[in-house]
C-alpha cells in the first residue's frame, strides 16, 4: 500500500472528526485523521471541562432520535475505554410556560413520549432553594439529562481511532483540498495525501476550509465562567442538576460544582461575532462577566463568590441554529458536518457514525433531513 493513500481522511480532530475517526477505523477503513492543533485542545469548540446533554429537546422534537442514538453511542464508548465520560444528574428547564424553552420541552417530550416531570414555581423553591425564580416562572425536570466530559470524550475518540488502526496527524494543518474522478487529495505543508473520501469537520474553520460553498456561518465568541459558592455542599450534583434558565435577560445554563473550580455558568444567546477563529480574544474582561454574575444574583444567589476560572470557546452558528450535515453538492466523495451552533456536542457520537455512513455509502439510514445544505438554497 502506497502509505501516502488512505480510504477516507478526516479533517480536523474536535468533538466530531474525532468521533468520525473512530467510526470509519472501527469499520475497517484505513482512516488519516489531520487536526491542526494538538488532540483535545482548547482552541476551537470542544473544551472546558463539561457539555450538556439532555433528550427532552427544546430546538426540535426532530432531534430525539438522534439524541437516543447519541446516549447509546456514549455508554458504548465508556464501556470500551473503560472511562467515565458521562453523568447523568438530571437536568431542570426553567422558563415562562409560553417561553422557547419550556413549550420546546414539552413538545419534544410529549411527541416522544419521553418522561419528565412539570414543576411549578413553588415546586423548584422548595425542591431546589439554590434557586430563586418568582411565581411566573415553571420547571421541567427530565432525569436523564446531565453532562459530558467534553475533552475526555474528544481524548477517548482519538485513543479509539487509533487503537482501531487510524493515523492521527495533530499539529498538522491541512492546507488545501482537491476532488478529481479517482478521490481527493489533501496537502499539508508537511506532505501530500490521497484518498477516496473526505470528511470535513472543521468547526469554526469550515467556512474557510470549505470557501467554494459559501456556507451561511457566523462564529461568536462565547465565554465560560466558574463561581466559588457560599456552601459547594449545596451544588454539587447530588442536589444540584445541570440546568437551563430562560429568562428576560437572556438564556443561561449550569452545572453542578465538580471539582475546586466552584459552579460553571454561561449564557447561552449573544457573544461578539469573530472574523479570524485563530486571533480571537481569549482573555476573561470585566464585561464579560456582568450579565452571568447578575444572572447568579438574581436567580442563584449562592453562588457569590470571586471568579475561580474562566474559558474563552467558539460558537458557530446557522441562520436557524440546526446543523449541516451532508454531502458536498458538488463532490460527493466529500462529506462534511458543521454549523453546530453552540448545541452540538452531545451528539458528536452519533455524527461520527452519520459521517462513516455518508463516507462509505453516500446515505445514512439516521434521520439527517433538517441538516440538509440545500434548505439555504
Ligand atoms: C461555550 C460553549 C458551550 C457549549 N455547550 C454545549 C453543551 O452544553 N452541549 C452541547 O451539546 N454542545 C455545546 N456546545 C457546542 C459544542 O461544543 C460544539 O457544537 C461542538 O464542540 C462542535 O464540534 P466541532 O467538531 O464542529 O468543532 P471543534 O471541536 O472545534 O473541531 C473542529 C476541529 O477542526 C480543526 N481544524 C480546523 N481547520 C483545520 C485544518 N485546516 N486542518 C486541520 N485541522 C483543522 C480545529 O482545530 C478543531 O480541532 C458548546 C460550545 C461552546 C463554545
Amino acid at each position: 500500500m502506497n502509505p501516502s493513500h488512505y480510504d477516507a481522511i478526516v479533517l480536523g480532530l474536535g468533538g466530531m472528526g474525532s468521533a468520525a475517526a473512530f467510526e470509519l477505523a472501527r469499520r475497517g477503513r484505513r482512516v488519516l485523521g489531520l487536526e491542526q492543533f494538538a488532540l483535545g485542545h482548547d482552541r476551537g469548540s470542544s473544551h472546558g471541562q463539561t457539555r450538556i446533554i439532555r433528550q427532552a429537546y427544546f430546538e426540535h422534537p426532530d432531534y430525539v432520535p438522534l439524541l437516543r442514538r447519541a446516549y447509546e453511542r456514549w455508554y458504548e464508548l465508556e464501556q470500551l475505554q473503560g472511562q467515565h465520560l458521562f453523568t447523568e444528574c438530571g437536568g431542570l428547564n426553567i422558563g415562562l410556560p409560553d417561553g422557547e424553552l419550556i413549550a420546546g420541552v414539552r413538545r419534544s417530550a410529549a411527541e416522544h413520549h419521553l418522561p419528565v416531570e412539570e414543576l411549578s414555581a413553588d415546586d423548584i423553591r422548595q425542591r431546589y432553594p439554590q434557586f430563586r425564580f418568582d411565581d411566573r416562572y415553571v420547571g421541567v425536570l427530565e432525569r436523564n439529562a446531565g453532562f459530558l466530559y467534553v475533552e475526555a470524550c474528544v481524548q477517548a475518540h482519538c485513543a479509539a481511532a487509533r487503537a482501531a488502526g487510524a493515523d492521527l496527524r495533530p499539529e498538522e494543518p491541512a492546507l488545501a483540498w482537491e476532488c478529481d474522478g479517482q478521490g481527493v487529495t489533501v496537502t499539508t505543508k508537511q506532505r501530500t495525501y490521497r484518498a477516496a473520501r473526505l470528511v470535513v469537520t472543521a468547526g469554526s474553520w469550515a467556512g474557510t476550509i470549505l470557501r467554494d460553498l459559501g456556507l451561511p456561518l457566523t462564529v461568536r465568541r462565547k465565554v465560560l465562567l466558574w463561581y466559588a459558592t457560599a456552601d459547594d455542599t449545596r451544588f454539587r450534583r447530588n442536589v444540584l442538576p445541570i440546568y437551563m434558565a430562560e429568562t428576560s435577560a437572556g438564556f443561561y445554563y449550569g452545572f453542578p460544582v465538580l471539582d475546586g473550580h466552584g459552579h460553571k455558568v454561561a449564557r447561552h444567546d449573544g457573544g461578539d461575532i469573530v472574523t479570524d477563529p485563530l486571533t480571537v480574544n481569549r482573555t476573561i474582561a470585566p464585561a464579560d462577566e456582568a450579565d452571568c454574575r447578575q444572572f447568579l444574583t438574581e436567580h442563584l444567589p449562592g453562588v457569590n463568590g470571586p471568579r475561580q476560572d474562566g474559558r474563552v470557546c467558539l460558537y458557530t452558528l446557522t441562520p436557524d441554529s440546526h446543523f449541516i450535515i451532508d454531502l458536498h453538492p458538488h463532490h460527493p466523495q466529500v462529506a462534511l458536518a458543521a454549523g453546530f451552533s453552540g448545541h452540538g456536542f452531545k451528539f458528536a457520537s452519533v455524527v461520527g457514525e452519520i459521517l462513516a455512513d455518508l463516507a462509505d455509502h453516500g446515505r445514512t439510514a439516521l434521520p439527517i433531513g433538517m441538516f440538509r445544505l440545500k434548505r439555504f438554497a
